[in-house]
Parts: structure tokens; sequence; C-alpha cells
């Protein structure tokens, strides 16, 4: 395998080379990597949960209850009814039918896009989707066209076209924290007779009514979006993804999602831990708010120390600082202050738009914002 050290050299060249921190505890903003204690703001845990002890409790009882491992695929014998369980909560949070539950967010836009579209079919998505959609029409086999981020009237000129099966967009974009046009995409999707899919694995638990996501926040409902994805890796602290929508679309996922089928149902616990979180996430209306409170304070001090934010009112809070090597310098300078802020580099996020995604927990305190904008202030 010699033949792969060229490339590997040349992403280091590049500064594009991926180096994964060891952690030595849980998600939180006090971390502990690779043996040294850093504040961290590069996590998904938005509502900090994913420590939370009730839900540490749920997964130890569940484990308890089930043993550890599922055993086997849903369509075997892997399907518990804790999965069950879990599954009808999501159904009745998000308002809609039914609810089916993947093992990761990957997966389960990988098994809806390969389960509605085929090779005739044409695939809509925004040029910022997560690569997870990108990928997923592409095991579809599905003609993907990409229209420019978050530009609707650019994706009905295209649609004038080209008809289209789906129209896929995230609901709150991962690298960049701002949110779709989604009623404009809605309107489009409706006129176009073709199916509007909206990511919201950044989205639930966070914004709208009691945490139901980028939906609740325009008010648009199931007919308006008739395929909804959300992960609980994220905001729900915990682990695995579900897709919510009509009886037909969940036993069309059931009966021909391969990413669904040909694999082993996630352990049973970890369903019972999520029905803990999920019901924490929505109960727990301060965690909403104190988060918007760090939005708000890091937005402003930012703007007073004249860094270039982008337009995002949700917890990623992008600094784009241009080539890949800066990035690094600027995550490098920001680590020796003691803080963990991941540089995002190409091909995650566009060539020239390398940058420092931070983002921010309902677990930071005032302080921790202020000693971020404090450090990034040098
Ligand atoms: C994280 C993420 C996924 C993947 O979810 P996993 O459960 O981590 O596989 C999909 N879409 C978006 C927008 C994400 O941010």
């Amino acid at each position: 395998m010699d033949n792969l050290r060229p490339r590997l050299d040349a992403l280091q060249a590049q500064s594009l080379y991926r180096r994964r921190r060891l952690q030595d505890g849980p998600q939180q903003p006090q971390a502990r990597v690779d043996g040294r204690a850093l504040l961290s703001f590069c996590g998904n845990d938005y509502l900090g949960l994913a420590n939370h002890p009730d839900v540490i409790a749920a997964l130890r009882d569940g484990a308890q209850r089930w043993g550890v491992g599922s055993g086997a695929a849903h369509l075997v014998n892997g399907h518990s009814r804790a999965h069950q369980a879990l599954e009808e909560a999501l159904a009745e949070f998000t308002g809609r039918p039914r609810a089916l539950l993947f093992s990761t967010g990957y997966m389960a836009n990988l098994g809806v896009i390969s389960a509605l579209a085929g090779r005739h079919d044409t695939v809509f998505e925004d040029r910022l989707n997560h690569a997870s959609l990108l990928d997923g029409a592409l095991l579809a086999r599905a003609r993907l066209r990409r229209y420019p981020h978050a530009d609707a009237s650019a994706l009905h000129r295209l649609l004038k076209i080209e008809s289209a099966r789906l129209i896929v967009t995230d609901g709150v974009f991962s690298m960049d924290g701002d949110l779709a046009p989604l009623p404009e995409l809605a309107a489009l999707a409706r006129d176009a007779g073709a199916w509007l899919m909206v990511d919201d694995a950044h989205g639930l638990g966070v914004l709208g009514r009691d945490g139901r996501g980028s939906l609740d926040h325009f008010g648009l409902g199931f007919n308006d979006v008739p395929i909804l994805m959300g992960t609980l890796g994220k905001a729900f602290g915990t682990f695995g993804a579900f897709v919510a929508g009509s009886e037909e679309l969940i036993e069309t996922l059931i009966q021909s999602a391969r990413s669904y089928i040909y694999t082993t149902a996630t352990p049973p616990a970890l369903a019972e831990a999520t029905l803990v979180s999920l019901a924490i996430a929505r109960r727990e209306t301060w965690r909403r708010e104190r988060l918007a409170e760090w939005i708000e304070r890091f937005r402003t001090g930012a703007a007073r120390i004249g860094l270039q934010l982008m337009d995002s009112s949700t917890p990623i809070q992008p600094i784009i600082v241009g080539s890949a090597a800066q990035a690094l310098a600027w995550s490098a300078a920001l680590e020796a202050a003691g803080l963990l802020v991941t540089a995002i580099r190409p091909p995650t996020v566009p060539e020239g738009t390398a940058r420092l995604r931070v983002t921010l927990s309902a677990a930071h305190t005032a302080e921790d914002i202020d000693r971020l904008l404090a450090a990034l202030e040098l």
C-alpha cells in the first residue's frame, strides 16, 4: 500500500490532513483532551444533555433490563418495545403519524433518498447540504442537481427546466448555522409536485416551540414538509436518528430502505436514554433560553471586537478564516490559550472558506463565553 503515501503527504502539505484528538471524559464544556483541560466550543450537545445524570441513569437501567446489544436487525428480531415507544414519542413530538428509528443520521439520509428516488428521477439539493444527503442521491443513482445555497429563486428557475422528485435541504446548515428558506422551498415543492425533505439535525431541540425544530420555527407542518429527518446525537445528547412522516412513507422505508433493513438495531437501552433526554429537552425550556442568551452574548461581544460573523441565529457561529493553514493556526493559538475550537476545512466546507466553527451550549456559562471572546480578541 505504498502508493497511498503520496496522497497522505499531499494532504499534509495542503494543511488538509485530519487528526483525531483523544477525549478523556464526557462531552461537556470542561473537556479533557489529549491529557489537558480545555474549554470546548465544538460539540453539538446544544442543550447539555449528553452527560445528564437522568439520561445516564436511563441508559444504565435500560442495560439492566434489555442487556447491551439488540442482537439483530429491526426486521429480524431486534425491534424492542423500547424502540417502539421512542418511535411513538418522536411521532407525537413532531406531530406526524409515524416515525422510524435509524442507526445514524448518515444512514437515515442514505435510506430515505435511495428508497424514494431512482435512476430516472431528479433530486434537487442545496449546495451546502450535509454530505450524507448528497451521498443519498448518488446511492440512488438519481440525477443530482445542486442549487446555490439557500437560493429559492435559483431553484425556481431550475424547476422550470427539469421536473423534480425530491427537494432536499438542511433545516439549519451544519457548517454555517443559517436557516434554509423553508416557506419558499415548501411552496416551490408544492407547485412542482415534488416532495420536500428537511434534515433538521441542528434545529430539533433548539428551535421552535418546545424544541420542535426549524419547521415549527417557520410555522410549517406535515403538509408543507412531508419528510422530516432528525438526529438524536446532537441536541438530544444520545445517538441515532429518525425519519417522521406519513404511514405510507414509513412503511415504504421499512420495506425498502437498505440502510434500515440490513443493519443491527441500536441498543434498546439507548432508546430508553433518548426517551428521557427527549422529555427533558421538551420540558426544560430554560435550556433553550440560556442558549439564546449565550448566542446573543457571543454575537454582541464578537461585533464589539470587530470579528466577522456569519448571519446565524443558531448555536453554530462560524468565524470564516479563509485558508486551511490559517484556520489551523487560529485553532492552535486558541488551544494554547486553553480553548478547543476545531478548524473546519475543505472538503467539509468550500475551498477558501476554512473556518473556526464555534458552537455554543446551554452547558456553557457566561464566563465561558467571555473567556472565548477575550481569547479571540488577541
Ligand atoms: C450530524 C449530521 C448528520 C449525520 O447524523 P449522524 O447521526 O451523526 O450520522 C446528518 N445531517 C446533518 C445536517 C448533520 O449535521
